[in-house]
């Protein structure tokens, strides 16, 4: 939908003269910038036998939001929540993190924690609590900006002997900025010169005010040297989950967001995900970003191995063919088909939105060049179905030049366009590709969209030559 002719000449590889020709010839009456109906389109893909999808790509990456359907409620039960550790640096987080899992092995007779999925979980209670490995709000944030919220509650860690720092506000903006609740860790209690108030006084001022002063956000006081505190902590974001009322559907297919990934010698790429609805299982097929598998392992936190997984609880899983990126979400499908089409969908819609950007932003860079005086000579490749048309081109071409800027043929040849000209085109910047009365093959334009270089081509001289004049710029002085 709303195509222009040159768009869609463009588009299939045609010149605007062919597309207008055949329109003609039917009696549609069209020029260059016309928008074409559906009809129109419809005659004109059947014409260059080319598959035309009216489809909004958007549209269609949405297939997976039933995802997010409205839940009986009926169907939902209690989840674990998930923490993040914010705070400034070397006021803890790390510390505490580790003191939260191993306090937590203390707790186990055997096992513990040996495997990093990039989040633990421990018990409290008989509830479990899901902690984040990664502390800090770059990677929340990143994260965030990316769509994909993992975390429910936010510990802001502040050291009690340092008070309140630029990072801990940083913290707490993101924090408030994201909507998700937050909980005041005062940490290195142990310390003689641990001042407590001064960190409420010092929050207070920025707007997070202690419960017991008044304010509605729970402070507690820990230790991550001495353990002291760490119980207080889990009960406190225990109450804080419950008045959220966290709650997901253990019985629908799994969505998850990956909270970090890598390649593994033995496994392949694994992506460390935490379950945010539905169970997950082994031989799921499973679309994660743009990468996409069967889940082949779920490995725990524990180092064991499960066949399946409910929310709320992280895991590395073994299965995809590439490395996903960090908040990519995860999404099982019914079929590996829909998970490889709805995959290839979304590089090939990335692909085109580089390529819309990197074609406009070159031709921009481009005039803006020239315009500045900065580029003497736009590199052209030429390629033409017969030496004389070669010729007659390359004449006009290199007349086409002031003292300022000048057509450089870097290239020129007879026959169609080849993956050798793509790679001579992307060692010269700012190059260009002239086709006349040639086409490039598939796996041509596939190349040239992923390099981002354009090709052009054309069946009339003079429309190449007014293409070429036009990218030079109101510099050229009017020769030939
Ligand atoms: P992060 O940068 O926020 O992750 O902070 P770390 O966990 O790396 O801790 C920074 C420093 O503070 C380290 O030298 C820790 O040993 C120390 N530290 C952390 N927690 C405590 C605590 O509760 N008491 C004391 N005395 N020192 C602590």
């Amino acid at each position: 939908e709303n195509v222009r002719v040159y768009e869609f000449a463009e588009k299939v590889n045609r010149s605007v003269g062919e597309v207008i020709g055949v329109l003609f010839a039917l009696g549609m009456m069209v020029t260059k910038n016309d928008f074409l109906s559906k009809d129109e389109i419809e005659i004109l893909a059947e014409e260059f036998e080319v598959e035309v999808t009216t489809v909004n790509p958007l549209d269609e990456l949405e297939i997976a939001e039933d995802h997010d359907a409205e839940e009986d409620e009926a169907n939902l039960e209690e989840r674990p929540p998930v923490i993040t550790i914010m705070g400034h640096v070397d006021h803890g987080k790390t510390s505490l993190l580790d003191r939260i899992r191993t306090s937590k092995v203390a707790d186990k007779e055997a096992g513990g924690i040996t495997q990093h999925v990039g989040a633990y979980q421990v018990e409290k209670n008989g509830k479990k609590i899901t902690f984040v490995d990664t502390p800090g709000h770059e990677a929340f944030t990143e994260m965030r900006s990316r769509g994909a919220q993992a975390t429910d509650i936010v510990i802001i860690v502040v050291a009690a002997d340092d008070g309140v720092m630029p990072q801990t506000k940083e913290a707490i903006s993101h924090t408030k900025a994201a909507g998700v609740p937050l909980i005041v860790a005062i940490n290195k209690m142990d310390k003689e010169s641990a001042n407590p108030d001064n960190v409420k006084a010092q929050l207070s001022e920025i707007g997070v005010m202690a419960a017991d002063w008044g304010g509605e956000y729970e402070f507690v006081p820990v230790s991550a040297h001495t353990g002291m505190g760490i119980d207080d902590l889990l009960e406190t974001i225990l109450l804080q989950a419950e008045v959220m009322e966290l709650k997901a559907n253990p019985n629908r297919k799994a969505k998850a967001v990956v909270v970090e990934s890598s390649l593994e010698k033995g496994f392949g790429p694994v992506a460390n995900v935490i379950i945010k609805n539905g169970t997950l299982h082994v031989g799921d097929n499973v679309i994660v970003g743009k990468t996409y598998g069967r889940i082949k392992a779920i490995k725990l936190d524990d180092g064991s191995n499960a066949k399946e997984i409910g929310p709320s609880t992280p895991a590395a899983i073994v299965g995809l063919n590439e490395v996903p990126g960090a908040g990519d979400e995860l999404i099982v499908m019914d079929t590996d088909k829909e998970v490889r089409e709805l995959a290839e969908k979304r590089a090939e819609y990335d692909r085109a939105k580089a390529l819309s950007k990197s074609t406009k932003a070159s031709l921009d860079d481009l005039s803006a060049l020239i315009a500045e005086g900065q580029l003497k000579s736009l590199p052209v490749i030429i390629k033409a179905d017969v030496q004389g048309s070669l010729e007659a081109i390359k004449g006009s071409l290199e007349k086409l030049r002031n003292e300022e800027v000048k057509v450089n043929i870097i290239h020129e040849g007879v026959g169609g366009v080849t993956e050798s000209d793509l790679t001579l085109a992307d060692a010269s910047e700012h190059s260009v590709v002239l086709g006349f009365n040639v086409r490039p093959t598939g796996a041509v334009k596939k190349k040239a969209k992923e390099l981002g270089i354009e090709i052009r081509t054309y069946t009339i001289i003079y429309d190449l030559l007014d293409d070429v004049k036009a990218l030079l710029g109101g510099l050229m002085s009017p020769v030939i």
